[in-house]
């Protein structure tokens, strides 16, 4: 694992590499949904197949908010306290509509 002593800058992605990352990861989500949803259409319903297709397509659906938002210029901003979020914090989760913070509170 490789280590960089640079703090963390607290700036947003450019968001032309925001929206392609997005952009991506939403293609993933399209592709793994297909196979869980494959694997879940045999004769005995897979409950874990079925699971994982919600889960996905619940992200699919965070992913579009996330590329509404760069629409919108709201991007990379928490939609509960208005903080900017880390470059940390959306690389880790590019789709994320909260802060750390604000998540662990509401969870
Ligand atoms: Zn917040």
């Amino acid at each position: 694992m490789s280590t960089t002593l640079t703090a963390a800058p607290a700036v947003t992605l450019p968001s032309a590499d925001s929206r392609s990352v997005l952009t991506e990861l939403r293609a993933d989500c399209i592709r793994e949904r297909a196979a869980a949803l494959a694997e879940s259409a045999t004769s005995v319903p897979d409950a874990v197949a079925v699971s994982r297709a919600g889960r996905l397509l619940a992200t699919i659906g965070e992913i579009d908010a996330a590329l509404l938002r760069i629409d919108e210029g709201s991007y990379g901003r928490c939609g509960h306290c208005g903080a900017q979020m880390s470059a940390e914090r959306l690389e880790a989760r590019p789709f994320a509509a909260a802060c750390v913070a604000c998540e662990e509170r509401t969870r």
